[in-house]
C-alpha cells in the first residue's frame, strides 16, 4: 500500500456521544480499521447510565444534537434522557457505528511500544493499534462522599447514576444529598410524585429559570418537512449560549450582570419566605459552580412533602442522618446526588506512554495536556472533552465536534505519511496551561466556591476565553508544537 493511503487502525474507547461521533468521522474519512470498546451494554454513555427520574438535557436538545444530524423529533426543548439516548442509538445505527462496538468490555491497559499502542481489555483480548481516542467522558465515575457511617445505612442507598428502578419509593422517606444539576432535576421529579423528600444541602446553588417548552405535533411535523429548520434552531441556540453563558462565565460584564439579575430575581420571585430564601441564597458569584438551569426546584422545595436541611451532615446511622445540630432525620432510602470524579478522564486505565511514562506520574501535579486533546509523552493518543475543554454551560456535543475535526486533521497527515507518531512538546503543553492559568483571574470560576471545575491545584480545568476563540484556535493543528517522528 502506498504511503499516502495508509489506513490506520484506531481504537475508540467509549460509545457515548463523543465515541460515536469519532466513529462517524473516521468512517467518513474512509478509515476501515476501527474498533470501539464500550464497558456498558449499549451506546449512549451518560444517557445510558443516568436514568434517574427527571433526567433531561439542560441545554436545548436542538443544540445538543450533532450539527450534521439534526433531530426533528424532540418532544421537549430540554429533551428527556431516554429520548437523547435513543437519538444517539439511532445515529450509531444510521452511520454504521453500532456494529463496530465491542460491548461489555473495558480497556484495562494500554502501553505504547515500538511505535504502536498495545491494548489489553477486561476480557483478556490484546489489540495493537496506531491511534487511541479516549472518548471516556468527564462525568461517569460516581463520587461517593466520605461521610462517616455511610455504609451503616441499612435501607437502599445508591448514587443517582446507578438508579434502582426496582424500588417503589411511594411512602418511603427519601433523603437526597446534594443540590447540583442532578439533584435539581431529581428532587422535583420525586416531590411531584408525592414522595416525601429530605434534601441535605451543603451549599446553595444559583438557579437560572429553564425556558421549558413541549413541542406540538405541528412543530414536529413542520421540522420533519423542513429538517433544515432543526439545524437552524440548533445553530441559533448555540449562538445564544455562546454569547450569553459562555461569555458570562469568563467574566464579560454585561452577560454577567444580566445572569446575576436573572438568578437573583428568580430566587426572590420563587421563594417569598425570607428565612427559606436566605437558606437558598449562595454566597459566591453566579456561575462559580456550574450554573443550574431549573424551573421547578424552588417550587418543589416549598411543597409540604419536601424538607430542606441545611445543617451539616454529622454522620449516617442505620436508619437516618444525624446533622451537626444533633437532630436525627429518619430515612428509608438514601440517594447520593453527589457528582462525579471529573478528573479521572480515561483513568483508572493502566496507561503507559513513551519511555515507560505512566499517566499517574504524568498527571501527578495537574492534567498536563496540549489543547485538551493530547498529552506529552503519549504519542498518537487523543482525548475527547479532555481537561480545559470549554464545557461549562455549553453543548458538549459542539465541543466534541471541533475536537474530532482537529484529531482527524492529524490522522490525515499520518495517512499521508507526514509522520508515524505525533507527540505534543512538553513546552507547548506547559505554555498552553500557563496561558490558561494567567487568564483565569477574571472568570467566575474563581469566585469563591468549591466546584467540580477545580483541579487539585485549585485551578479551574476549563477554557477562560470565548468559545469563538477556541474554535478559531482549534481550526488547524500547529505541527511546530509537536514532536513528530
Ligand atoms: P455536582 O454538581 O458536583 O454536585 C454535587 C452535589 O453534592 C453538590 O451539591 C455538593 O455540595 C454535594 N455533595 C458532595 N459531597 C457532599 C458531602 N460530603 N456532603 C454534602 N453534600 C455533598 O454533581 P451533579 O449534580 O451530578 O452535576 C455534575 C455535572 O453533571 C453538572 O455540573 C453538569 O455538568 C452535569 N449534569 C448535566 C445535566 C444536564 O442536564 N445536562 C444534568 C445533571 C448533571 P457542595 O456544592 O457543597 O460541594
Amino acid at each position: 500500500m502506498e504511503k499516502q493511503t495508509r489506513n490506520p487502525s484506531v481504537l475508540v474507547i467509549g460509545a457515548g456521544m463523543s465515541g460515536i461521533l469519532m466513529g462517524i468521522k473516521l468512517r467518513e474519512a474512509g478509515i476501515t480499521d476501527i474498533t470501539i470498546v464500550e464497558k456498558g451494554d449499549g451506546v449512549g454513555g451518560t444517557w445510558r447510565e443516568n436514568t434517574y427520574p427527571g433526567v433531561s438535557c439542560d441545554v436545548p436538545a436542538h443544540m445538543y444534537a450533532y450539527s450534521f444530524e439534526p433531530s426533528v423529533g424532540w418532544d421537549d426543548r430540554f429533551a428527556e434522557g431516554a429520548q437523547i439516548r435513543q437519538y444517539f442509538q439511532q445515529a450509531a445505527d444510521k452511520y454504521g457505528i453500532t456494529g463496530l462496538v465491542r460491548f461489555n468490555e473495558e480497556v484495562t491497559a494500554a502501553r505504547y511500544r515500538e511505535g504502536r499502542w498495545r491494548v489489553t481489555t477486561s476480557k483478556g483480548a490484546q489489540l495493537t493499534v496506531d491511534f487511541i481516542v479516549a472518548a471516556t467522558g468527564i462525568l461517569h465515575h460516581p463520587a461517593v462522599p466520605d461521610i462517616p457511617g455511610l455504609s451503616d445505612f441499612t435501607g437502599p442507598s445508591f448514587h443517582t447514576a446507578r438508579w434502582d428502578h426496582s424500588l417503589d419509593l411511594k411512602d418511603k422517606r427519601v433523603g437526597v444529598i446534594g443540590t447540583g444539576s442532578t439533584a435539581a432535576q431529581v428532587i422535583p421529579a420525586l416531590v411531584n410524585q408525592g414522595v416525601p423528600v429530605s434534601i441535605f444541602q451543603r451549599t446553595p446553588q444559583w438557579m437560572f429559570p429553564r425556558p421549558d417548552a413541549h413541542y406540538s405535533p405541528l412543530y414536529k411535523k413542520t421540522l420533519a418537512r423542513f429538517p433544515f429548520l432543526a439545524t437552524l434552531i440548533g445553530r441559533l441556540w448555540a449562538w445564544y449560549y455562546a454569547q450569553m453563558f459562555a461569555k458570562m462565565v469568563i467574566g464579560k460584564p454585561v452577560q454577567f450582570w444580566i445572569t446575576d439579575r436573572i438568578v437573583r430575581k428568580n430566587l426572590e420571585k420563587a421563594v417569598p419566605d425570607p428565612a427559606l430564601r436566605a437558606k437558598l441564597t449562595p454566597d459566591y458569584r453566579v456561575g462559580c459552580k456550574r450554573l443550574v438551569l431549573a424551573s421547578d426546584f424552588f417550587e418543589a422545595v416549598q411543597q409540604p412533602n419536601c424538607e430542606l436541611i441545611t445543617d451539616d451532615i454529622y454522620h449516617v446511622e442505620a436508619d437516618g442522618i444525624v446533622t451537626r445540630d444533633g437532630h436525627k432525620h429518619p430515612l428509608d432510602v438514601l440517594i447520593l446526588a453527589t457528582g462525579f470524579h471529573h478528573l479521572n478522564f480515561m483513568r483508572p486505565m493502566d496507561l503507559t506512554g513513551r519511555d515507560g511514562m505512566h499517566i499517574e506520574d504524568a498527571w501527578q501535579q495537574q492534567c498536563l495536556n496540549y489543547r485538551s486533546v493530547t498529552i506529552p509523552g503519549f504519542p498518537n493518543f487523543f482525548l475527547m472533552t479532555g481537561p480545559n475543554s470549554p464545557v461549562g454551560n455549553f453543548s458538549v456535543t459542539r465541543v466534541a465536534e471541533v475536537q474530532a475535526n482537529y484529531m482527524m486533521k492529524l490522522i490525515r497527515r499520518w495517512q499521508k505519511g507526514q509522520f508515524d507518531a505525533i507527540d505534543p512538546k512538553p513546552a507547548a503543553a506547559e505554555s498552553f496551561l500557563a496561558r490558561i492559568k494567567a487568564n483565569m483571574a477574571g472568570t467566575v470560576w474563581t469566585g469563591g466556591c468549591q466546584s467540580w471545575y477545580l483541579d487539585p491545584t485549585g485551578t479551574p480545568a476549563l477554557w477562560p476565553f470565548t468559545f469563538g476563540q477556541w474554535v478559531e484556535e482549534m481550526k488547524e493543528p500547529n505541527l511546530a508544537d509537536f514532536d513528530v517522528y
